[in-house]
């Protein structure tokens, strides 16, 4: 006889301190006379056994007012979004979790944020993106762990199946199609074929031209922070959509190239540079957008809103990394200090991109040259002189923009291993600047 999941065994597979937690809010729950449910994806990732730290919950009932009983009970702190009729709240020991008042939705325009008012669950279920995020569990006591699942959410997960819950779901919010592709992309799901249809139908239309630069930011940045980035890119690819980000951008057979190789830079780097911290999402826009012309990638950047650190980075992503790449494989020694000053206006994101570059070239001699030069850089990096603008003043000499060149050849014998000592940095400015002190 085939196994039938209980709902206990399901909640059980939250740590026990959750499951605790929960029990907790369900019986204030009862207190204040409201039902309470844990819903979407942590649903979703209960019954697919994926971890899922998002403890996203909502009431039928007053949410907010419901969030500051927790947040009373509980000492954490609360922040009230009156306008969505939801409260962040953050425990002591560190756990977020979103409590929402479940609403209805309705959309004036397609594209845009939609108003809410106050519904019942099966509402608020109701217009969720796709089956497997329209399941709700309730957390009241008589009711604890009962899944409601109106949609065949549970069906579409064993199916595998991606789902939407009405033929006008991708008009009324275009996001839903890079939704679509983040979790095909991240469970290996494929869109049922009637969500597949209206995919391709919305994408062919102008609808995400309409999304705000912030909203296409985020799902485009979301989808690259994928595990599997690589491909996530290659369906954006094949569904036309990178159009959107820029009509001249094209995933030609160089970018895909060097797409391609992003994940073993990537590895690399964190693997040789583990205080590092690289903005990866950035790393494969940039990648994308490796073989566009400045232009394009301006304009790229002002469509995405992208953060002046962000914008600074992709735009880098060109003849830069291009000109320092050529040099570095070139034939012929390059002192430290050479690869340094090819280096150092580039930000690590740069310099992965730089290696998924070579990487992407597949020529493994030149691959390793490269990889030293990336640790001896990155070792130089924190060398500093000794003296400072204050000896250079004190030596008699005028503030001025000779300091920073001759700040900079003190550098470049310290990273070339000529200098080592306060001493020899004086010998060097006596004889090479004539500054004595
Ligand atoms: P992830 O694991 O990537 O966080 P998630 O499903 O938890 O996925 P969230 O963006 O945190 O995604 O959204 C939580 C839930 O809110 C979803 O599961 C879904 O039910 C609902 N939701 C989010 N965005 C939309 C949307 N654009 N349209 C409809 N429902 C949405």
């Amino acid at each position: 006889m085939k196994h039938r999941m209980t709902q206990n065994d399901l909640l059980r597979r939250l740590p026990q301190e959750r499951l605790s937690l929960l029990r907790e809010l369900g019986n204030l729950a009862d207190e204040g006379g409201v039902s309470l449910y844990l819903i979407g994806g942590v649903v979703r990732d209960l019954l697919l056994k994926r971890e899922n730290w998002d403890l996203d919950l909502t009431v039928e009932g007053d949410g907010i007012a419901f969030a500051r009983l927790v947040a009373d009970r509980y000492g954490a702190g609360l922040a009230a979004f009156e306008r969505f009729a939801t409260a962040r709240l953050v425990f002591p020991d560190g756990l977020k979790m979103d409590i929402a008042t479940t609403r209805r939705e309705s959309y004036a325009q397609p594209a845009v944020l939609p108003t809410v008012q106050p519904a019942s669950i099966e509402e608020d279920l109701s217009r969720r993106d796709f089956t497997i995020n329209a399941m709700a569990m309730q957390l009241n006591p008589g009711q604890f762990g009962r899944v409601l699942d109106a949609y065949g959410g549970q069906r579409d997960l064993r199916a595998r199946t991606i789902r939407v819950l009405h033929a006008g779901s991708f008009q009324d919010d275009p996001t839903r199609i890079f939704r679509a592709i983040r979790f095909e992309q991240r469970f290996g799901f494929r869109l049922e074929r009637t969500a597949s249809r209206l995919l391709a139908q919305a994408a062919s239309t102008n609808l995400i031209q309409q999304l705000s630069g912030p909203r296409l930011q985020n799902e485009i940045l979301l989808l690259f922070a994928e595990h599997d980035s690589v491909r996530a890119i290659a369906r954006l690819a094949q569904l036309k959509l990178l159009r959107f980000l820029h009509r001249r951008l094209c995933y030609t057979t160089n970018v895909r190239r060097v797409v391609t190789a992003v994940p073993k830079a990537l590895a690399w780097w964190a693997r040789r540079f583990t205080d590092s911290v690289v903005d990866r999402p950035i790393v494969y826009l940039m990648a994308l957008s490796s073989e566009s012309s400045p232009a394009v990638v301006a304009a790229m950047i002002r469509r995405l809103a992208l953060s002046r650190v962000q914008a600074e980075n992709v735009s880098a992503g060109g003849s830069r990394i291009d000109r320092a790449l050529k040099r570095l494989t070139n034939k012929g020694t390059v002192r430290p200090s050479q690869v340094y000053r090819l280096f150092a206006d580039l930000s690590d994101e740069a310099l992965v991109l730089l290696l998924a570059k070579q990487v992407s070239r597949q020529h493994g001699v030149r691959l390793s040259l490269l990889k030293r030069h990336l640790v001896a850089y990155v070792k130089n990096r924190t060398i500093k002189t000794a003296l400072t603008g204050r000896d250079l003043q004190t030596m008699g000499l005028k503030p001025g923009p000779r300091y920073k060149t001759i700040l900079g050849k003190l550098l470049d014998a310290r990273i070339d291993g000529m200098i080592t000592t306060e001493a020899e940095e004086r010998a060097f400015l006596q004889k090479r600047f004539g500054l004595v002190g």
